[in-house]
């Protein structure tokens, strides 16, 4: 695990490629947040990104972030989990105790059982989620295809009263480079502003962009970067 002095540098310079990048695409800074990724990171990572004041972290696997939250007590309350990463349905009751937004929804069989876990813990605040969508069609990823959300958004929409969705996530295809990243992210923009107008209904967040691809993500629209190689080092 680097040092903690080594974080901030790394962060100053994640910071300095947001700002360059939004000044590129003529967006306010304060459009587009940062995920720091602690996955495969001891839970030090975790202190590290709540003492310099970012309140969320990203983990890709629920039992790793569920044994890293326990090893955290004192952040108990001021650090947000996020799961980035796919989900699979015998893990969805830990997966709802565990984070407080699940950005990898992938089936509509998993949200309408994130749905009903949801309500069987008599929550009253609906449950938020975004849909992961593989527009780069990469055959190695999970995500709906483009084509197929309009109806998986629909199904959710009128069977999963205790779900919000807040948005899409995708992650770029791992070959091709920041081009091909970029169509990918383009594309998501796309299905947005589509279903936005289609369902009459929000979804304000565009997950997308990591490491090697953040300038294109914020290019085409990106309101959370999920960065972790370039904040807490090589996995
Ligand atoms: C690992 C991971 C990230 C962070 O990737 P880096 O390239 O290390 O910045 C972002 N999103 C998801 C879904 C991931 O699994």
């Amino acid at each position: 695990m680097i040092a903690y002095e080594t974080f901030l540098e790394n962060l100053s310079a994640v910071r300095a490629r947001i700002k360059a990048a939004c000044e590129k695409a003529a967006r306010p800074i304060s459009d587009v947040a940062l995920l720091p990724v602690t996955k495969t990171h001891p839970e030090q990572a975790t202190l590290y990104a709540h003492k310099a004041g970012l309140f969320t972290v990203g983990e890709n696997r629920v039992q790793e972030a569920a044994a890293k939250k326990q090893a955290v007590p004192e952040l108990a309350g001021t650090l947000r989990w996020e799961l980035v990463g796919h989900l699979q349905s015998n893990k969805a009751k830990l997966a709802l105790e565990t984070f407080s937004r699940i950005q990898s929804v992938d089936s509509v069989a998993l949200a309408q059982r994130l749905n009903r876990l949801w309500l069987e813990r008599g929550q009253t605040d609906a449950f938020a989620i975004l849909l992961e969508v593989n527009t780069g069609e990469d055959p190695n990823k999970f995500g709906f295809q483009t084509q197929q959300t309009a109806a998986a958004l629909e199904e959710i929409l009128s069977t999963c009263p205790a779900l919000r969705v807040e948005g899409l996530m995708t992650v770029a295809p791992l070959e091709g480079g920041r081009a091909v990243a970029r169509t990918a992210f383009a594309a998501l923009r796309e299905l947005r502003e589509s279903l936005q107008a289609k369902f009459k209904t929000p979804l304000p967040e565009l997950s997308m962009g990591m490491t090697d691809d953040l300038e294109e993500a914020i290019l085409e629209g990106s309101t959370l970067i999920r960065v972790g190689t370039a904040l807490f080092g090589t996995r």
